[in-house]
Parts: structure tokens; C-alpha cells; sequence
């Protein structure tokens, strides 16, 4: 049988229900770093975007290698915050990853079979470090399947869009309900139906839907589940 990669925690999950919060909070508890493997798609996005690579709203295949080795990405601990910032070519794009136009397109790159491979390749060459959560859609499955213990995360997507709601309009966006919905639908229907590394969970994570959980007992439930894997392994 095959030993579990020992010191890897692999988060995955639906967007919105709240996996980067969970996540954070593990790797704090066991002191392991936290990876936020979608920054990373957010990251090459941002590049695309910001190179005029994108034509019609859609990425140019016709360099796409060359465009590739050039984006070069790393995860600075940020002093003040405590949280890793995320660095695009030797610039903080932390903020600029969270933006609009790069949500708009980035569910695009990130479907593109030679950029997964860069981003798993980077994943992976991270976790060699060992002592990581690393969260996002394929962890368990792809990036990292003999990880130590593998979560997949789900929620009632009314709940997670009130969340989602919540979380924009204090903020102080101007965003409707309906419309955080529809977005919460076709980003799963994306997520779950692309022909590279779907969304799914692996046979052996463990589910945690968490509709009906604040974070304290979403991590009240992390521990028992820590000392049983503990245990076991
Ligand atoms: O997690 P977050 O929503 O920030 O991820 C941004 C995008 O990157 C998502 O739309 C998702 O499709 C993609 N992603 C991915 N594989 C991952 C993490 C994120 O395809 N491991």
C-alpha cells in the first residue's frame, strides 16, 4: 500500500463555502503553511490581462508556452497581516487577484490544460516543503493524491451566496442577491463539467457540508477528525 504524503492537508471544494477560512485556520492550529492554489490561476489570469494576451475576451493559444514561462509566481509571508501575499513576477497582486475583470475570465485559463500542468507543477514543488493545506478544486484528486487527509467542502449554495452577499456588501458593493446565485450556479456547473481536472471528491476525502456550521464548530469537527487520522496513520 502506498504511505500517505505525511504532512499534507488537501481542502477541496464548491467556491463560496468558505475553504480558504477553514483552511487558514487548520494550518494556524497545526502551524503549516497555507496555499491558496486558486490565487495561482488568479495569478496567470491577471497576466493574461494585464500582457493583452486575451483575444475577444478568450486566452491566444498562439504563444500560450512562451506566455507560460513567463509568469513566474510565489507566496511571500506579509508581516503585517500574518497571511502569505501573492506575487506575480516580483509584484504583490495580493489586491489586484481579487478584482473583477480577473473573476470574470479566470474559470477560462484556469481550463487550460498547459496552464493546470504549470500550476500543479508549482503545487507540487511547494508541498516537497511538506507541513502544507493547500485548498481549491483538485487537490485531492490531481495535485496531490496520497495526501495525509483529504476534505471536500460543500454547501447549500443559497447559504453560500447569503454569505457571499453578506461578505460584498459590507465591503460596500453594490451587488443583488440574485445575481451572487446565478454566479454561485454557472461556476460550479464550470467548475464540476470541464474536461481537465473537474471538480470532484476524491473516493477517500472526507465531506463536509458546512451549511448549517459556524467556523468554531466547523473546527471543533477538524479535530476529532485530526486525532482520528492521527491515530490511524
Ligand atoms: O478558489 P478561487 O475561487 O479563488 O479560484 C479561482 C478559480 O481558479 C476558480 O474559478 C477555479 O475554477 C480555479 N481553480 C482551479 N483549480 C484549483 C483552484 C482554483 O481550477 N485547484
Amino acid at each position: 500500500m502506498k504511505q500517505p504524503q505525511t504532512s499534507i492537508i488537501a481542502v477541496d471544494g464548491y467556491s463560496s463555502c468558505g475553504k480558504s477560512t477553514f483552511a487558514r485556520l487548520i494550518a494556524r492550529e497545526l502551524n503549516y503553511t497555507y496555499i491558496d492554489s486558486g490565487a495561482m490561476y488568479r495569478a496567470a489570469a491577471l497576466y493574461f490581462i494585464e500582457n493583452n494576451l486575451l483575444l475577444d475576451g478568450d486566452p491566444d493559444h498562439k504563444n500560450l508556452q512562451h506566455s507560460l514561462e513567463r509568469i513566474n509566481i510565489r507566496f511571500i509571508l506579509n508581516l503585517q497581516t500574518g497571511l502569505q501575499d501573492t506575487w506575480l513576477n516580483g509584484k504583490n497582486v495580493e489586491s489586484a487577484i481579487r478584482g473583477i475583470e480577473v473573476s470574470a475570465i479566470v474559470s477560462k485559463i484556469s481550463q487550460i490544460s498547459e496552464v493546470r500542468q504549470k500550476m500543479v507543477g508549482l503545487q507540487r514543488k511547494i508541498g516537497e516543503q511538506g507541513g502544507v493545506v493547500m485548498d481549491g478544486r483538485d487537490i485531492g484528486t490531481v495535485v496531490f493524491p496520497d495526501a495525509r487527509l483529504k476534505i471536500f467542502m460543500t454547501a447549500d449554495t443559497n447559504v453560500r451566496a447569503r454569505r457571499r452577499y453578506k461578505e460584498l456588501t459590507e465591503k460596500g458593493l453594490d451587488v443583488e442577491l440574485k445575481e451572487i446565485i446565478e454566479n454561485i450556479r454557472m461556476r460550479d456547473y464550470e467548475d464540476e463539467n470541464r474536461k481537465e481536472s473537474p471538480l470532484r471528491k476524491a473516493d477517500d476525502a472526507i465531506l463536509l457540508d458546512n451549511s448549517h456550521m459556524t467556523i468554531d464548530k466547523q473546527m471543533e469537527w477538524f479535530r476529532e477528525l485530526w486525532k482520528k487520522t492521527c491515530h490511524e496513520h
